[in-house]
Protein backbone atom coordinates (compact mmCIF):
# COMPACT_ATOMS: atom_id res chain seq x y z
CA UNK A 1 0.00 0.00 0.00
CA UNK A 2 1.49 3.26 -0.88
CA UNK A 3 1.49 5.42 2.39
CA UNK A 4 2.63 8.92 2.67
CA UNK A 5 5.85 7.82 4.15
CA UNK A 6 6.61 5.33 1.84
CA UNK A 7 5.30 7.69 -0.87
CA UNK A 8 8.80 10.15 0.03
CA UNK A 9 11.00 7.14 0.45
CA UNK A 10 9.97 6.44 -3.52
CA UNK A 11 10.45 9.41 -4.77
CA UNK A 12 13.62 9.12 -2.90
CA UNK A 13 14.45 6.43 -4.70
CA UNK A 14 13.73 8.16 -8.30
CA UNK A 15 15.58 11.29 -7.35
CA UNK A 16 18.49 10.26 -4.73
CA UNK A 17 20.11 13.42 -4.74
CA UNK A 18 19.19 16.68 -3.93
CA UNK A 19 21.88 19.37 -5.55
CA UNK A 20 23.72 20.21 -2.38
CA UNK A 21 24.27 16.29 -2.06
CA UNK A 22 25.46 16.22 -5.17
CA UNK A 23 27.60 18.54 -4.98
CA UNK A 24 28.87 17.13 -1.99
CA UNK A 25 29.51 14.09 -3.79
CA UNK A 26 30.96 16.02 -6.95
CA UNK A 27 33.45 17.30 -4.20
CA UNK A 28 34.63 14.22 -2.80
CA UNK A 29 35.14 12.85 -6.09
CA UNK A 30 37.05 15.66 -7.58
CA UNK A 31 39.41 15.17 -4.29
CA UNK A 32 40.06 11.76 -5.20
CA UNK A 33 41.28 12.25 -8.80
CA UNK A 34 43.91 13.12 -10.61
CA UNK A 35 42.98 16.03 -11.88
CA UNK A 36 44.73 17.05 -15.11
CA UNK A 37 44.38 20.74 -16.96
CA UNK A 38 45.64 20.95 -20.75
CA UNK A 39 46.09 24.53 -20.90
CA UNK A 40 46.22 27.65 -19.19
CA UNK A 41 48.00 31.14 -19.46
CA UNK A 42 49.08 31.08 -15.95
CA UNK A 43 52.73 31.89 -17.14
CA UNK A 44 52.11 35.43 -18.40
CA UNK A 45 50.76 36.26 -15.48
CA UNK A 46 54.12 35.34 -13.47
CA UNK A 47 56.29 36.75 -15.93
CA UNK A 48 54.46 40.05 -16.50
CA UNK A 49 52.81 41.01 -13.66
CA UNK A 50 55.14 38.74 -11.08
CA UNK A 51 52.59 37.65 -9.70
CA UNK A 52 52.79 35.02 -6.66
CA UNK A 53 50.82 32.22 -7.27
CA UNK A 54 51.93 30.31 -4.29
CA UNK A 55 49.16 32.44 -2.43
CA UNK A 56 45.30 32.83 -3.50
CA UNK A 57 44.93 35.66 -6.15
CA UNK A 58 42.49 38.21 -5.75
CA UNK A 59 42.01 38.27 -9.42
CA UNK A 60 42.76 35.86 -12.50
CA UNK A 61 41.43 32.15 -12.32
CA UNK A 62 44.82 30.34 -11.63
CA UNK A 63 46.67 29.80 -8.12
CA UNK A 64 48.16 26.71 -6.46
CA UNK A 65 45.60 26.80 -3.06
CA UNK A 66 42.57 27.36 -5.92
CA UNK A 67 43.99 24.50 -8.23
CA UNK A 68 44.03 22.40 -5.33
CA UNK A 69 40.79 23.26 -4.20
CA UNK A 70 39.43 22.27 -7.56
CA UNK A 71 41.24 19.07 -7.93
CA UNK A 72 43.05 19.90 -10.16
CA UNK A 73 47.06 18.56 -9.66
CA UNK A 74 48.49 19.18 -13.40
CA UNK A 75 47.73 21.77 -14.86
CA UNK A 76 49.62 22.32 -18.04
CA UNK A 77 51.34 25.77 -17.65
CA UNK A 78 51.12 27.22 -21.45
CA UNK A 79 54.55 29.39 -22.21
CA UNK A 80 52.58 31.25 -25.12
CA UNK A 81 54.28 33.97 -26.66
CA UNK A 82 52.42 36.11 -29.29
CA UNK A 83 53.12 35.93 -32.72
CA UNK A 84 54.18 39.82 -33.26
CA UNK A 85 57.51 38.07 -31.27
CA UNK A 86 58.97 37.15 -35.01
CA UNK A 87 62.56 34.62 -35.16
CA UNK A 88 65.30 35.12 -32.35
CA UNK A 89 62.85 37.19 -30.67
CA UNK A 90 60.38 34.42 -29.95
CA UNK A 91 63.11 32.29 -28.68
CA UNK A 92 64.17 34.57 -26.28
CA UNK A 93 60.51 35.31 -24.74
CA UNK A 94 60.05 31.52 -24.84
CA UNK A 95 62.90 31.32 -22.73
CA UNK A 96 61.95 34.04 -20.13
CA UNK A 97 58.66 32.35 -19.76
CA UNK A 98 60.78 29.52 -18.89
CA UNK A 99 62.64 31.00 -16.15
CA UNK A 100 59.65 32.61 -14.37
CA UNK A 101 58.14 29.18 -14.17
CA UNK A 102 61.66 28.41 -12.75
CA UNK A 103 61.72 30.85 -10.29
CA UNK A 104 58.07 29.84 -8.84
CA UNK A 105 59.74 25.84 -8.78
CA UNK A 106 62.62 27.51 -7.14
CA UNK A 107 60.29 29.34 -4.23
CA UNK A 108 57.95 26.78 -3.44
CA UNK A 109 59.15 23.61 -3.80
CA UNK A 110 57.10 22.09 -1.20
CA UNK A 111 53.75 23.63 -3.38
CA UNK A 112 54.80 22.67 -7.07
CA UNK A 113 57.19 20.61 -9.08
CA UNK A 114 58.00 20.25 -12.68
CA UNK A 115 56.87 17.06 -14.16
CA UNK A 116 58.27 15.31 -17.07
CA UNK A 117 57.44 11.98 -16.86
CA UNK A 118 54.07 9.94 -15.84
CA UNK A 119 55.94 9.37 -13.14
CA UNK A 120 56.77 12.38 -11.74
CA UNK A 121 53.17 13.35 -12.10
CA UNK A 122 52.19 10.28 -9.84
CA UNK A 123 54.75 10.77 -7.82
CA UNK A 124 54.19 14.88 -7.19
CA UNK A 125 50.83 14.59 -6.96
CA UNK A 126 51.06 11.34 -4.24
CA UNK A 127 53.13 13.92 -2.47
CA UNK A 128 50.35 16.51 -2.83
CA UNK A 129 52.06 18.99 -4.49
CA UNK A 130 51.26 20.69 -8.05
CA UNK A 131 52.68 18.54 -10.64
CA UNK A 132 53.41 21.22 -13.53
CA UNK A 133 53.26 20.50 -17.01
CA UNK A 134 54.69 22.91 -19.81
CA UNK A 135 54.25 23.40 -23.00
CA UNK A 136 55.09 25.87 -25.75
CA UNK A 137 52.14 27.56 -27.45
CA UNK A 138 53.12 28.19 -31.74
CA UNK A 139 55.42 26.39 -33.60
CA UNK A 140 56.83 29.85 -34.70
CA UNK A 141 58.87 29.69 -31.06
CA UNK A 142 61.30 27.23 -32.29
CA UNK A 143 63.05 29.41 -34.96
CA UNK A 144 62.43 26.80 -37.63
CA UNK A 145 64.92 25.13 -35.72
CA UNK A 146 65.33 21.55 -34.42
CA UNK A 147 67.68 22.14 -32.19
CA UNK A 148 65.66 24.76 -30.61
CA UNK A 149 62.78 22.57 -30.61
CA UNK A 150 64.68 19.47 -28.72
CA UNK A 151 66.54 22.11 -26.21
CA UNK A 152 62.83 23.17 -25.33
CA UNK A 153 62.24 19.42 -24.79
CA UNK A 154 65.28 19.66 -22.48
CA UNK A 155 64.04 22.02 -20.48
CA UNK A 156 61.28 19.75 -19.72
CA UNK A 157 58.44 21.27 -21.91
CA UNK A 158 56.51 18.54 -22.79
CA UNK A 159 54.02 19.55 -25.45
CA UNK A 160 54.00 22.23 -28.62
CA UNK A 161 51.03 23.32 -30.26
CA UNK A 162 51.73 23.67 -33.98
CA UNK A 163 50.28 27.39 -34.27
CA UNK A 164 48.87 30.36 -32.55
CA UNK A 165 46.20 32.69 -33.90
CA UNK A 166 48.44 33.04 -37.07
CA UNK A 167 50.26 31.20 -39.74
CA UNK A 168 53.96 30.09 -39.48
CA UNK A 169 56.70 29.26 -42.04
CA UNK A 170 55.01 25.82 -41.97
CA UNK A 171 51.57 25.51 -40.55
CA UNK A 172 48.40 27.15 -41.29
CA UNK A 173 45.91 28.34 -38.29
CA UNK A 174 42.36 28.20 -37.99
CA UNK A 175 42.09 32.21 -37.46
CA UNK A 176 44.69 33.30 -40.59
CA UNK A 177 44.00 33.00 -44.31
CA UNK A 178 45.39 29.85 -45.80
CA UNK A 179 49.33 30.12 -46.58
CA UNK A 180 50.47 26.43 -47.15
CA UNK A 181 47.20 24.19 -47.46
CA UNK A 182 47.98 22.65 -43.90
CA UNK A 183 51.16 21.73 -43.58
CA UNK A 184 54.36 22.26 -45.42
CA UNK A 185 57.06 19.14 -45.75
CA UNK A 186 59.30 21.17 -43.19
CA UNK A 187 55.78 21.12 -41.01
CA UNK A 188 55.44 17.12 -41.25
CA UNK A 189 58.98 16.70 -40.43
CA UNK A 190 58.34 18.92 -36.88
CA UNK A 191 55.82 16.34 -36.82
CA UNK A 192 58.16 13.15 -36.96
CA UNK A 193 60.20 15.14 -34.54
CA UNK A 194 58.38 15.25 -31.76
CA UNK A 195 56.72 11.68 -32.32
CA UNK A 196 60.78 10.87 -32.16
CA UNK A 197 62.03 12.77 -29.22
CA UNK A 198 58.53 12.02 -26.94
CA UNK A 199 57.05 15.63 -27.34
CA UNK A 200 52.96 15.69 -27.61
CA UNK A 201 51.83 17.30 -30.65
CA UNK A 202 49.15 20.01 -29.66
CA UNK A 203 46.72 20.38 -32.92
CA UNK A 204 44.37 23.08 -30.86
CA UNK A 205 44.89 26.62 -33.02
CA UNK A 206 45.61 24.84 -36.01
CA UNK A 207 43.56 25.01 -39.60
CA UNK A 208 41.14 21.41 -40.27
CA UNK A 209 43.97 20.80 -43.26
CA UNK A 210 46.38 21.50 -41.06
CA UNK A 211 44.99 18.98 -38.35
CA UNK A 212 44.53 16.22 -40.93
CA UNK A 213 47.59 16.57 -42.20
CA UNK A 214 49.02 16.42 -38.50
CA UNK A 215 47.33 13.10 -37.72
CA UNK A 216 47.99 11.74 -40.92
CA UNK A 217 51.65 12.18 -40.15
CA UNK A 218 51.83 11.33 -36.34
CA UNK A 219 52.48 7.99 -35.34
CA UNK A 220 51.73 8.97 -31.68
CA UNK A 221 48.47 10.18 -30.12
CA UNK A 222 48.32 13.91 -30.82
CA UNK A 223 45.94 15.93 -28.49
CA UNK A 224 44.01 19.27 -29.15
CA UNK A 225 45.12 20.85 -25.40
CA UNK A 226 41.84 23.53 -25.78
CA UNK A 227 39.07 23.23 -27.93
CA UNK A 228 35.34 22.56 -27.71
CA UNK A 229 32.53 21.61 -29.95
CA UNK A 230 32.42 23.10 -33.04
CA UNK A 231 28.56 22.02 -33.10
CA UNK A 232 27.88 23.84 -30.26
CA UNK A 233 29.59 26.89 -31.00
CA UNK A 234 31.03 27.52 -34.43
CA UNK A 235 33.96 29.06 -34.59
CA UNK A 236 37.15 27.84 -36.20
CA UNK A 237 39.00 26.71 -32.93
CA UNK A 238 36.54 24.41 -32.35
CA UNK A 239 36.26 20.87 -33.70
CA UNK A 240 34.04 19.23 -35.71
CA UNK A 241 32.50 15.89 -35.10
CA UNK A 242 34.55 14.50 -38.19
CA UNK A 243 37.77 16.02 -36.40
CA UNK A 244 36.86 14.45 -33.13
CA UNK A 245 36.13 11.13 -34.78
CA UNK A 246 39.76 11.53 -36.42
CA UNK A 247 41.24 12.51 -33.53
CA UNK A 248 39.51 9.41 -31.47
CA UNK A 249 40.84 6.80 -34.14
CA UNK A 250 44.72 8.79 -33.55
CA UNK A 251 43.85 7.81 -29.79
CA UNK A 252 43.92 11.64 -29.25
CA UNK A 253 41.81 13.53 -26.80
CA UNK A 254 40.56 16.81 -26.99
CA UNK A 255 40.32 19.17 -23.58
CA UNK A 256 37.53 21.21 -23.61
CA UNK A 257 37.96 24.69 -23.35
CA UNK A 258 35.72 26.66 -20.79
CA UNK A 259 36.32 30.41 -22.47
CA UNK A 260 32.38 32.01 -23.55
CA UNK A 261 33.09 31.94 -26.87
CA UNK A 262 34.05 28.38 -27.24
CA UNK A 263 31.67 26.73 -25.39
CA UNK A 264 28.34 29.07 -26.52
CA UNK A 265 27.60 30.94 -29.43
CA UNK A 266 26.46 34.12 -27.86
CA UNK A 267 29.81 34.67 -26.69
CA UNK A 268 31.69 33.89 -29.78
CA UNK A 269 32.45 37.95 -31.01
CA UNK A 270 35.19 37.50 -28.03
CA UNK A 271 37.40 35.62 -30.30
CA UNK A 272 37.04 37.89 -33.02
CA UNK A 273 38.81 40.67 -30.43
CA UNK A 274 41.40 38.50 -28.86
CA UNK A 275 42.47 36.94 -32.69
CA UNK A 276 42.85 40.97 -33.93
CA UNK A 277 44.70 42.16 -31.02
CA UNK A 278 47.32 39.18 -30.57
CA UNK A 279 47.91 38.76 -34.61
CA UNK A 280 48.34 41.88 -34.95
CA UNK A 281 51.87 43.59 -36.30
CA UNK A 282 53.81 44.95 -34.07
CA UNK A 283 57.69 46.46 -35.36
CA UNK A 284 59.08 46.63 -32.05
CA UNK A 285 61.56 44.59 -30.45
CA UNK A 286 63.61 43.72 -27.11
CA UNK A 287 62.23 45.73 -24.03
CA UNK A 288 59.70 48.02 -26.44
CA UNK A 289 58.56 44.64 -27.84
CA UNK A 290 57.92 43.23 -23.82
CA UNK A 291 56.29 46.36 -22.70
CA UNK A 292 54.16 46.19 -25.87
CA UNK A 293 53.01 42.40 -24.38
CA UNK A 294 52.98 43.36 -21.27
CA UNK A 295 50.09 45.87 -21.74
CA UNK A 296 48.78 43.61 -24.11
CA UNK A 297 48.14 41.26 -21.33
CA UNK A 298 46.70 43.53 -18.14
CA UNK A 299 43.85 45.31 -20.92
CA UNK A 300 43.34 41.80 -22.46
CA UNK A 301 40.49 41.07 -20.15
CA UNK A 302 41.51 37.68 -18.76
CA UNK A 303 42.12 39.14 -15.08
CA UNK A 304 39.13 40.68 -14.33
CA UNK A 305 37.21 38.29 -16.53
CA UNK A 306 33.56 38.92 -17.02
CA UNK A 307 30.65 36.11 -16.91
CA UNK A 308 28.19 36.02 -20.51
CA UNK A 309 25.81 33.67 -21.86
CA UNK A 310 28.25 30.39 -21.15
CA UNK A 311 27.44 28.15 -18.03
CA UNK A 312 29.05 24.93 -16.59
CA UNK A 313 26.18 23.13 -17.95
CA UNK A 314 27.81 23.94 -21.97
CA UNK A 315 30.81 22.70 -20.57
CA UNK A 316 29.35 19.52 -19.53
CA UNK A 317 27.36 19.44 -22.63
CA UNK A 318 30.49 19.88 -24.85
CA UNK A 319 31.86 16.98 -22.67
CA UNK A 320 28.79 15.15 -23.64
CA UNK A 321 28.62 15.54 -27.21
CA UNK A 322 32.84 14.46 -27.15
CA UNK A 323 31.79 11.55 -25.25
CA UNK A 324 28.71 10.74 -27.89
CA UNK A 325 30.78 11.33 -31.06
CA UNK A 326 34.08 9.98 -29.93
CA UNK A 327 34.04 8.08 -27.04
CA UNK A 328 34.70 8.33 -23.42
CA UNK A 329 38.41 7.63 -23.88
CA UNK A 330 38.81 10.98 -25.79
CA UNK A 331 37.84 14.25 -23.64
CA UNK A 332 39.68 15.80 -21.11
CA UNK A 333 39.85 19.86 -19.46
CA UNK A 334 41.42 22.67 -21.04
CA UNK A 335 40.57 25.43 -19.64
CA UNK A 336 42.59 28.29 -21.17
CA UNK A 337 42.07 29.58 -17.17
CA UNK A 338 43.88 32.87 -17.03
CA UNK A 339 44.20 33.25 -21.45
CA UNK A 340 40.10 33.71 -21.51
CA UNK A 341 38.24 37.11 -21.27
CA UNK A 342 34.75 35.49 -20.70
CA UNK A 343 33.88 32.47 -18.07
CA UNK A 344 31.13 30.37 -18.11
CA UNK A 345 28.60 31.35 -15.29
CA UNK A 346 29.61 28.22 -12.13
CA UNK A 347 33.09 28.01 -13.60
CA UNK A 348 34.50 31.49 -12.82
CA UNK A 349 37.84 29.87 -11.71
CA UNK A 350 40.10 26.79 -11.36
CA UNK A 351 38.56 26.29 -7.89
CA UNK A 352 34.96 25.85 -9.63
CA UNK A 353 35.62 22.43 -11.11
CA UNK A 354 33.46 20.57 -8.73
CA UNK A 355 30.91 22.22 -10.08
CA UNK A 356 31.27 21.31 -13.40
CA UNK A 357 31.93 17.26 -11.74
CA UNK A 358 28.21 17.38 -10.33
CA UNK A 359 26.94 18.38 -14.19
CA UNK A 360 28.70 15.32 -15.14
CA UNK A 361 26.79 13.71 -12.56
CA UNK A 362 23.44 14.97 -13.10
CA UNK A 363 23.65 13.42 -17.01
CA UNK A 364 24.33 10.06 -15.40
CA UNK A 365 28.49 9.74 -15.76
CA UNK A 366 29.91 7.43 -13.91
CA UNK A 367 32.73 8.15 -11.04
CA UNK A 368 35.26 5.91 -13.32
CA UNK A 369 33.88 8.07 -16.12
CA UNK A 370 34.72 11.46 -14.04
CA UNK A 371 38.21 10.17 -13.41
CA UNK A 372 39.08 9.45 -17.14
CA UNK A 373 37.13 12.98 -18.23
CA UNK A 374 39.64 14.90 -15.33
CA UNK A 375 43.12 13.55 -15.83
CA UNK A 376 43.19 9.68 -16.86
CA UNK A 377 43.01 10.16 -20.84
CA UNK A 378 45.54 12.91 -20.92
CA UNK A 379 47.61 10.89 -18.61
CA UNK A 380 47.10 7.84 -20.80
CA UNK A 381 48.32 10.41 -24.00
CA UNK A 382 51.34 11.56 -21.71
CA UNK A 383 52.65 7.84 -20.74
CA UNK A 384 52.28 7.15 -24.45
CA UNK A 385 53.92 10.07 -26.15
CA UNK A 386 56.26 10.86 -23.18
CA UNK A 387 56.83 7.82 -21.27
CA UNK A 388 56.36 6.64 -18.27
ZN1 LIG B 1 45.39 29.18 -27.04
Amino acid sequence: MLRPGNFLLLLLAINPFTFAQQLDQARRIQSGVLGIDGHNDTAQRVLIEHVDISKRLPDGMVDIPRLQEGGVHVPFFALWVPTYYHGSEAVRRTLDLRDAMQSVFNQHPDQIELATSARDIQRIVGQKKIAAVLTIEGGHQIDDDFSVLRTYHRLGILSMTLTHFRYNDWADSSTSPPMHNGLTDFGRQVVREMNAIGMIVDVSHVSDKTFYDAIAVSTKPVIASHSSCRSMSDIPRNMTDDMLRALARNGGVVGVNFGGAFLNVADAEELKKAVASSTAEVNLTGAALDAYAAKEQIEGGSIHPKTGHATVDDAAACIDHIIKVAGIDHVGIGSDFDGIGTVPQGLEDVSKMPNLTAALLKRGYTEADIQKIMGGNFLRVIREVVGQ
